[in-house]
């Protein structure tokens, strides 16, 4: 199958069913439309059991519009409201989200639960190979942190020729389906920058995407692939942040802009230096900083729109 990764993640899981969507088989642009418009079909017709409160959220955007920050910002919001929030780290080359947390030592990363088999080889581990799990389920040496927050990390690229990013994917995708919340419980994904994890499929679980969006003509462009891409995937919620806004004059041009592509605005942090200072020393915000304020407001206006 060579480098070729199938949505449905049949490459890795037997039990993933194979839905004859044809891609793996396609061979001209045209019957890669039909399968993909059959895989697009098929996770419409899935995905109405994705209805409901916001619980599984993944933070999606172009490169350097702060979906990191922004993640930390969200953890420390949800927290203050009471949640118990699990952080996964999705992103394969940024390892700056671990230190916002708050967090020296890295977790053991989620990819060592693969043997090393051939490609296509199942996980070896035991506990990956349930088809549910609570949070608690997962060994501790995989997470960072407590109670309200726990961090686990998917896995970083590290040295050359370790291969493509396309595992690290497949085994979040997994994870994120198995886990079945408690009441209170909120899993927060930080993606890879761009829409190469909606190419992997990797939002397929997730019931809310969120875009970060900077004032620029390709940050917006891309949050209209990305609404379009999650709206193919099946999740039903998505919403946009405009994060780095200078002004309220520019704060509304591009609310309109993303209005105008249907994308509706959860709230907007500004540019602030206090978040720019924390960030050279490589820390999370302060949770008295007005990005932490207005992140406090932005996560109860997205948990107050699905409850
Ligand atoms: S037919 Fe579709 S679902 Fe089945 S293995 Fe090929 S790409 Fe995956």
């Amino acid at each position: 199958m060579g480098l070729f990764h199938c949505p449905m993640g049949c490459a890795y899981y037997e039990d993933e069913p194979c839905i004859d969507c044809g891609l793996c088989l396609a061979t001209t642009q045209e019957e890669m439309v039909l399968a993909s418009q059959r895989i697009r079909d098929y996770l419409r017709v899935h995905a109405e059991n994705r209805k409901g409160p916001s619980r599984k959220i993944a933070v999606c955007g172009k490169g350097g519009t702060g979906k990191t920050t922004a993640v930390a910002l969200m953890a420390a919001a949800f927290r203050e409201l009471g949640f118990s929030v699990l952080v996964i780290d999705l992103d394969e080359s940024n390892p700056g989200l671990r230190r916002m947390l708050g967090f020296g030592q890295a977790p053991k990363p989620l990819l060592t639960v693969m043997g090393k088999g051939p490609k296509g080889e199942k996980p070896k581990e035991a506990w990956f190979t349930r088809e549910e799990m609570g949070i608690r389920d997962i060994p501790g040496e995989f997470l960072q942190g407590g109670d309200s927050l726990r961090f686990l990390m998917a896995g970083k690229i590290e040295d050359p020729f370790q291969g493509c990013a396309c595992s690290l994917a497949d085994l979040a995708r997994d994870l994120v389906q198995k886990l079945v919340l408690r009441d209170k419980e909120i899993i927060l994904i930080d993606t890879e920058a761009g829409v190469e994890s909606f190419g992997r499929g990797v939002e397929r679980h997730v019931d809310t995407v969120v875009i970060m969006v900077e004032p620029s003509a390709e940050s917006i462009a891309l949050a209209e692939k990305i609404s379009y891409l999650a709206d193919g995937i099946g999740v039903k919620k998505v919403r946009a942040i405009p994060n780095k806004i200078p002004s309220e004059k520019i704060g509304q041009r591009v609310a309109e802009e993303l209005e105008k592509r249907k994308i509706r605005v959860l709230g907007t942090l500004w540019v602030d230096d206090q978040v720019s200072e924390a960030s050279l020393e490589g820390k999370g915000p302060s949770p008295h900083s007005n990005a932490q304020r207005c992140m406090k407001e932005i996560v109860q206006r997205l948990l107050g729109e699905s409850l």
